[in-house]
């Protein structure tokens, strides 16, 4: 077997460690590589700003496969060990220490970087951001009792901190630029929910704040926004967004557009690279728009369809987008895409539980979004999730009435 006839995946997170196993289960028995920069193992990043700021388990404890996975699979995992450059004419990939790998495919799966704040003093020592494992342990070594800290954003990762934080005894500051919290990612009924909860838990959710320095000696002690207030703290976590790594992408001349673009194969503008996880950007048959995703679930889903059209099949990545997230005792669960439409129904799930339902112009179900206990919400938006791939349109006032059983509704063949 030559070098060129060995699948090479590129970045050992979420999507590519997931894709290793789904292109040795679907049949591939020549040379996988997985090149990872990162020196731990795979692991999954949802922990991350939950049970590892906890103190409750170790970034390792979320390893992706077992250890020796990679070696009973044939998989040659390379850690700590970055790529540098693609050729797409010469089909090779050259790693920082100068060694070149020949590919017949290859996927990218480099995941996305943090955005960071490009103001003065944003290079302070305790200014954080959360993207790994390394980030998680700094950040979770800043938190303890009376510890101050400052959350700018009040998007997912941000709030999740804040809540970690306030659990682990902070004091916690959330200074968000926009008017409300989770402005791109759901109706303003469900932020709101979520900031009533941050509130009673003492953390103080501050919007309209622009952020215009960090003060301190070599290491924070204040963030100053652009209304006259100084905001004290011993440590700062920026929470601001991602931007697709697509940098390598974009020096091999693939088409970048948001992210890496895919085709529904998840094929890029060279037939034999693709792309899948938060770095690609796709059109999503469903919104008929381009989108790009930055959700565990969606890693999962396009690492498959990704690594099954590796080896020729012609599957069409299709799955209605679905997200999570976890504050406190609360779970936030989503289904679809709500910020494609606005909220027409709220269905009371549980005590204090509630699921949103988003329809498009055309009264066509786009979202779902429920917040509250796992057990009262899951279910519902498990269903919505199935009613939105099937492009559903359904009088807001059934989906609305607790006694319409959602079920009730698929069997129904709502269309
Ligand atoms: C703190 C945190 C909490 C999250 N919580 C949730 C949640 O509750 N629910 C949810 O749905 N989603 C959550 N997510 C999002 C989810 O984890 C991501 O969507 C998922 O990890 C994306 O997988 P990926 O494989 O595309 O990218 P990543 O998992 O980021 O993996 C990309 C990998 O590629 C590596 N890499 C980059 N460039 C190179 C190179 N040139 N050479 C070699 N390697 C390279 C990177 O270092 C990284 O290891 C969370 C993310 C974070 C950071």
């Amino acid at each position: 077997m030559s070098a060129g006839d060995a699948m090479v995946v590129i970045g050992g997170g979420q999507s590519g460690a997931r894709a290793v196993q789904v292109l040795r289960e679907g049949g591939w028995e020549g040379a996988i590589t997985l090149i990872a920069d990162e020196a731990a193992q795979p692991y999954e990043r949802p922990p991350l700003s939950k049970a590892v700021l906890l103190g409750e388990r170790t970034p390792e404890q979320g390893a992706i496969h077992r250890e020796a996975f990679y070696r009973e699979q044939g998989v040659d995992l390379r850690s700590g060990c970055a790529v540098s450059a693609i050729d797409c004419a010469a089909h090779t990939a050259t790693l920082a220490n100068g060694e070149t790998l020949a590919y017949r495919r290859l996927l990218i799966a480099t995941g996305a970087e943090p955005r960071r704040m490009s103001v003065p003093g944003a290079d302070l020592a305790g200014v954080h951001v959360l993207r790994n494992a390394g980030d998680a342990l700094a950040i979770a070594g800043e938190l303890g009792p009376g510890r101050r800290i400052a959350v700018v954003g009040a998007g997912f990762i941000g709030l999740e901190v804040a809540a970690s934080a306030v659990q682990r005894g902070c004091e916690v500051v959330v200074l968000e630029a926009a008017p409300r919290a989770l402005m791109r990612a759901v109706p303003a009924e469900v932020a709101q929910c979520l900031v009533d909860l941050h509130r009673e838990r003492g953390v103080d959710v501050r919007f309209d704040v622009q952020v215009k320095r960090f003060e301190g000696e070599g290491r924070v002690n204040a963030v100053v926004p652009g209304d006259g207030t100084v905001v004290p703290c011993d440590a700062v976590v920026v929470g601001i967004g991602v931007s697709p790594r697509v940098a390598l992408a974009q020096e091999a001349g693939l088409a970048i557009d948001n992210g890496i673009a895919v085709d529904p194969m998840l094929r890029t503008s060279d037939p034999d690279i693709y792309a899948a996880g938060d770095v690609c950007s796709f059109v999503h048959p469903l919104y008929g728009r381009r989108i790009r995703l930055e959700c565990w679930r969606n890693a999962e889903d396009q690492a498959r369809v990704a690594a099954l059209n590796m080896l020729g099949h012609d599957e069409a990545h299709s799955a209605v987008p679905w997200f999570w997230s976890d504050q406190y005792d609360m779970t936030i669960q989503i289904a679809g895409l709500p910020a494609f439409g606005s909220t027409r129904a709220v269905r009371a799930t549980g005590t204090a539980s509630k699921v949103f339902f988003a329809f498009d112009e055309a009264g066509v179900l786009v979202g779902a979004s429920g917040v509250g206990q796992t057990g009262e919400i899951a279910r519902d938006v498990r269903i919505a999730q199935e009613l939105i791939a099937r492009r559903a349109r359904i009088e807001p006032e059934r989906l609305a009435d607790s006694a319409t059983k959602l079920k009730s509704l698929l069997a129904a063949g709502a269309h």
